[in-house]
């Protein structure tokens, strides 16, 4: 399979069913999207990662103001104690405010993301930003925000830069989405952290001291941030990476994964196991579950 390949080898995919006495497992749903459960003493606590599921097509997302597809939430979304949002594009925010609205989910995420959610209605007691440094629990959850930064894939820059300053008013283009403070997200309190990079970059200075045992790292854009993934690797040390935003999120969640074009799956997994602690890795099909601990 070429370097470029768009196809998945099968090969590749983690295959696992939905565990059911789990002390720690996640699900991947697409893009950065992933749940969290935590499950330790039985009752279950979900928390949500920069979920996407709405998945518009490319021609609805140049051409439409975006809403959250309530049918496609509706079909995955079973329950949502917390939701976290990593930044604040349309790819990672968009059905945040829904979520966290239509399961009385608290909803942590920057300063741009209250404001996006804000003008989607959800009420304003489950709005929670997030201070870098600062840790806030959850339930069974310890999450803890960290200055990250954005891969600067197009062209050198990051796509819609900014902040979004006041209420968003929906539905939006996806430009209005502005990426605002972007954040690496932390989760404690389960039998094995776990880190959240939802764009392929970082800031090793601000994750001096943080260990992470499981990372959840974008891939697409990473060939934009010099050495992406060793530094990833020598900052968070993780025993195990699952790989995420390296379909083409604009594809039907039903439809078998392609890769972005320029994502280059194989590379990034070739990258993975030249480095000297060669951690695990797990790539997981779309809504494929694993099992943590
Ligand atoms: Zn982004």
């Amino acid at each position: 399979m070429g370097r470029w390949s768009a196809a998945i080898d099968p090969a590749w995919l983690h295959h696992e069913e939905r565990p059911t006495a789990a002390r720690l497992a996640l699900q991947w749903l697409g893009t950065a999207g992933f749940r969290v459960v935590f499950g330790e003493g039985g009752a279950e606590h979900h928390v949500w990662l920069d979920p996407h599921l709405s998945r518009h097509s490319l021609a609805e997302v140049a051409l439409t103001r975006l809403r959250p597809n309530l049918q496609r939430i509706a079909a995955d979304v079973d329950r949502a104690d917390a939701v976290a949002v990593g930044h604040a594009h349309f790819d990672h925010a968009i059905d945040a405010p829904e979520i966290a609205r239509r399961f009385d989910a608290r909803l942590y995420g920057s300063a741009s993301m209250m404001e996006i959610a804000r003008g989607y209605g959800t009420p304003e007691a489950l709005l929670r930003p997030l201070v870098p440094g600062v840790t806030v629990n959850d339930g069974p959850c310890s999450l803890t925000a960290y200055r990250s930064q954005h891969s600067r894939f197009a062209f050198g820059r990051v796509p819609a830069p900014g902040d979004v300053k006041a209420p968003l008013r929906w539905p939006a283009h996806a430009k209005n989405f502005r990426v605002g403070e972007v954040l690496a997200l932390h989760l404690a309190g389960g039998p094995l952290t776990v880190a959240h990079l939802g764009s392929a970059d970082l800031i090793e200075a601000e994750l001096e001291g943080v260990q992470a045992d499981v990372v959840l790292a974008c891939t697409v854009g990473r060939q934009a941030t010099p050495n992406f993934t060793h530094r990833m690797i020598d900052a968070l040390q993780p025993q195990l990476i699952v790989p995420c935003q390296w379909d083409r999120f604009w594809r039907p969640i039903d439809a078998p994964p392609l890769q972005i074009p320029t994502n280059d799956l194989e590379g990034f997994l070739a990258e993975v196991r030249r480095h000297p602690r060669a951690p695990d890795i797990k790539v997981l099909p779309l809504r494929g579950w694993l099992t943590l601990a």
